[in-house]
């Protein structure tokens, strides 16, 4: 079983902070489709079409009968440990400065045999075992056995915790409290353990519901936070930027309008000033903090997610300005997690259908409770996933989204009723 994990000694603020060493992260144009669904949280592998062959490692052709019709499909990764090796030695620094590690190599039921990291609570084999997919500290795929049945604190096996960046024993900073989002996420990173959460105040003058039930939990501390003032933003930076592991971008400003049913661009602007310009300022100001610290101990900087919505692959009229805004942050978001990705920081998106709030009040459900959102969030930080489309309507505009986009954009244009 794995020891619970113990939280961290204060560090000592006369040494230098350990700078990260990643991974090899070469990966061939084919194996990315690997990485792609790992982002995503599955595990997939390339199926001949001709022959049903599942093979590994990608290539261009079936391994069998060289047919080039390869499909990438879901695999539930049952299998059997045939071999198990610990390395005490690396040439490579960043598996040198994490020994010892463990190897296996492991036969697929569905056919492959594949050479996989090995969980720490795996025993000896010939055992059974799960294999999956996680994004290690470069963010490209590599497979991990697991244990068959789930064993207690498995997040807390170190190999794993490097795959992750689960909340426990990490500070966060939570960029807007006042929404009934902001504070079941600030809930939820609670309950999965984070040391302290900053919760970021606009406005502190108006005070909406739910405030002092955050306050009397002791993890949690109100700062002053608005994302649209850059001085505001740069000032928090200066106060906690250099101790914060988890940024949670979850500051909008949500309006109901399209083209037409306003005159003027002020409501446009607000919700680009908040959405897209807000993402911007705070990425500047606590992104390179996050990268110094990406390797500063066992709570080191880890992520940075951004609340998107499911509006910013294609735009709901009805919403038209706030779809315009969310994909435009979407395509900062990219830009930010390949700039993260050199310091082994994970970006990881929202994309949320139509939430149970008051700016979707005249929108037929199913709407995503802030709760069910906040629980997604948590889940992808411990699984270490980089693109989340929590509940059913968010799943369904995905698949039809990926299926064909411009019909989306017809079905979205009619109503978006999702039936
Ligand atoms: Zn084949």
């Amino acid at each position: 079983m794995t020891a619970p994990l113990q939280r961290p000694p204060r560090k000592n603020p006369v040494l230098r902070t350990p700078q990260i060493n990643l991974p090899p992260a070469a990966r061939g144009r084919t194996a990315l489709a690997l990485t792609a669904a790992a982002a995503e949280g599955r595990f997939e592998l390339q199926v001949c079409s001709d022959c049903g062959t599942v093979q590994y490692p990608p290539r261009d052709a079936c391994c069998r009968c060289l047919s080039d019709a390869l499909r990438w499909r879901a695999q539930s990764g049952e299998g059997e440990l045939l071999s198990l090796t610990t390395l005490h030695h690396s040439n490579d620094l960043f598996f040198r400065e994490r020994l010892p590690w463990r190897l296996g190599l492991v036969r697929l039921a569905a056919g492959p045999t594949a050479m996989v990291h090995v969980h720490g609570d795996v025993g000896a084999p010939p055992q059974r075992v799960r294999v999956g997919a996680r994004l290690d500290r470069t963010g490209q795929a590599v497979l991990i056995a697991f244990p068959s049945h789930l064993e207690p604190h498995m997040a807390d096996d170190p190999m794993l915790r490097e795959m992750s960046c689960d909340p426990k024993f990490r500070k966060v900073l939570v960029t807007d409290g006042k929404t009934a989002v902001g504070q079941a996420l600030v809930r939820a990173l609670v309950k999965a353990g984070a040391e302290l959460v900053w919760v970021g105040q606009a406005e502190p003058w108006k005070q909406p519901g739910g405030q002092e039930e955050l306050t009397a939990l002791p993890q949690v501390s109100l700062v002053p936070l608005d994302v649209t003032d850059g001085r505001s933003v740069q000032t928090l930076a200066g106060q906690i930027g250099g101790k914060v592991d988890i940024v949670v971008n979850n500051a909008e400003l949500h309006r109901g309008f399209g083209i037409a049913a306003r005159r003027g661009t002020d409501v446009a602007r607000a919700e680009m000033d908040v959405n897209y310009f807000g993402l911007l300022r705070l990425a500047q100001a606590f992104g390179p903090a996050l990268q110094g610290r990406a390797a500063d101990g066992v709570a080191h900087a880890c992520a940075w997610v951004n609340l998107l919505s499911i509006y910013a692959l294609a735009n709901f009229p009805p919403h038209g300005t706030f779809s315009a805004s969310k994909a435009a942050a979407l395509s900062l978001s990219q830009c930010l997690r390949a700039e993260l990705r050199g310091a082994g920081i994970r970006v990881v998106n929202l994309f949320p259908g139509p939430l149970d709030d008051e700016w979707n009040q005249n929108l037929p459900p199913p709407k995503l409770s802030p709760a069910a959102l906040a629980a997604a969030t948590v889940q992808a930080l411990r699984d270490g996933i980089e693109d989340v489309y929590p509940g059913d309507v968010a799943q369904e505009w995905l698949e039809r989204w990926r299926e064909n986009p411009k019909v989306l954009e017809r079905e979205l244009a009619a109503g978006g009723a999702a039936s």
